[in-house]
């Protein structure tokens, strides 16, 4: 019987779906002896620092990821990073296989002038800063002003624009940090633009996110009945079901009856942000107005300003880099997962891109964990692990996480919230019982 040592690093859905995927290989003479490292004092990536707070159903693939957790031959360290604790060489030297599982998150940058200015945010920072993220907790978010613009129209760029639109008592019953749900209720937002570059045909969001806008209780939420129109004679007769699905919810939207509601929300399609103005702040947002010509978006020549006091981008994202690995076009460089010339893999966003929902690293995990069990050496290579790099360091294992984990449950259960996140570092360890 062969025990092959595995280290994961980073826990989110790509690392965990990994381990699984590592435990339903494991025959009669084979094993895996799995460490998960984890810079964060917390598991679970974008299912705690991602996913909006206002979806806790999507919040439930975390059971899975505590059953994965406590198998048999799984560890968690957390708060250990790489690169600064340990070294990408510690890794490859010590472990059988190293499985990157770090994802993308880095926002992709507009590209155009006046994007630095106060009041221009990226959604890879406000996300994390609405969910508890440690290193988000202190992100300047202006929100005293009456309109803010988000721009893409993928489904990211939705959860911002919703959670700047809701009233934010209707997140009294969610885990949204504490401070983010104090910043939203003195917010004087009233009117939430996202603007999308493309048709409404093209637009990336998924139909179930579409079709819980009218469920908004306080906000109006505003599409153009003659552009969903436009875009379902567009997109012809037999338009692909995602787009048809699409079509089709955003056309229930145009048919609500505008409430009396302060709060709106407008989706505008075919404008493409050019130049974001202001002296110390953002002042107005200009887009250039496209048409749709053959499938394809040109430039009509003409712009529209907006006046507005928060512009946040939601374009995608890119992975950090990480030495010692090849990177290219925001992406691990990997042949189907396998890194070359290496015993590293990769998995999720970091191998494929800032793609697909959370069940798709399940499948993607699979396909590459097949590779990684083609690959193994005769014999493991019995060379240690990290335990002796990290013995001076706070390492949050699995059961301090547990204990991190009911704190927060218990302090939820009063309020009737999931939970109340511990936001900074020292909380965290605080509740693992590390700091009095
Ligand atoms: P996304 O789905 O790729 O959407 C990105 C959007 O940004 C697209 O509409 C794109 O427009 C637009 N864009 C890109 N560059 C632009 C530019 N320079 N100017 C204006 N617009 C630009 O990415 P995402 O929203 O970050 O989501 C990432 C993944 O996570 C997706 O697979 C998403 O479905 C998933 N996700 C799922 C959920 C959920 O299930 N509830 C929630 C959040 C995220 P073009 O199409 O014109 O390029």
């Amino acid at each position: 019987m062969s025990q092959f040592r595995i280290a994961i690093v980073g826990a989110g859905p790509a690392g965990y779906f990994a381990a699984q995927a590592l435990q339903n290989s494991e025959t009669e003479d084979r094993t895996f002896a799995i460490d998960m490292i984890e810079r964060l004092p917390t598991p679970w990536g974008l299912v705690r620092s991602g996913v909006a707070p206002d979806h806790p159903k999507i919040k439930t693939v975390s059971k899975v990821f505590e059953k994965i957790a406590t198998a048999p031959n799984f560890r968690l360290f957390a708060n250990v990073e790489l690169g600064s604790d340990i070294s990408m060489s510690d890794l490859t030297s010590r472990y059988d296989a190293v499985i990157v599982a770090t994802g993308s998150s880095l926002g992709r940058k507009l590209g155009i002038p006046g994007e630095e200015l106060r009041g221009s945010l990226s959604a890879a920072d406000f996300v994390p800063w609405y969910n508890g993220h440690p290193d988000f907790a202190n992100l300047e978010v202006p929100l005293d002003c009456d309109t803010a613009v988000v721009i893409g129209a993928g489904n990211v760029a939705m959860d911002v624009a919703r959670m700047l639109a809701l009233d934010p008592h209707e997140l009294d019953t969610t885990d949204t940090a504490d401070h983010a749900i104090a910043a939203l209720k003195n917010s004087s937002i009233r009117r939430v633009i996202l603007c999308a570059r493309r048709g409404a045909e093209h637009a990336a969001f998924t139909s179930p996110e579409l079709r819980e806008l009218p469920k908004l209780e306080h906000t109006n939420v505003l599409m153009s009945k003659t552009e969903v129109e436009s875009a379902i004679l567009r997109a012809g007769d037999e338009p692909e079901k995602d787009v048809k699905n699409n079509l089709g919810a955003m056309e229930l939207i145009t048919q609500m009856e505008p409430t009396s509601h302060e709060r709106t929300l407008e989706f505008e399609f075919l404008l493409a942000p050019l130049e974001i103005h202001g002296t110390d702040r953002v002042e107005e947002i200009v887009l250039g107005v496209n048409r749709v010509e053959d499938g394809k978006i040109v430039a009509t020549g003409q712009t529209r300003t907006i006046k507005c006091g928060l512009v946040i981008s939601a374009i995608g994202y890119s992975a950090e880099s990480i030495d010692g690995i090849p990177f290219s076009s925001g992406k691990v460089n990997n042949n189907e997962g396998r890194v070359p010339d290496s015993n590293v893999y990769v998995v999720g966003w970091a191998k494929r891109g800032p793609s697909g929902v959370i069940g798709t690293n399940k499948s993607d995990a699979a396909e590459v964990i097949k590779l990684l069990v083609e690959d193994l050496p005769a014999a493991p290579k019995e060379n240690g692990d990290v335990s002796d790099l990290v013995n001076q360091h706070v390492v949050i294992t699995q059961s301090d996480w547990e204990k991190i984990n009911a704190a927060e449950v218990a302090a939820g259960e009063p309020l009737g919230k999931p939970r109340v996140k511990a936001v900074f570092r020292e909380d965290l360890l605080k509740h693992a019982g590390y700091l009095s």
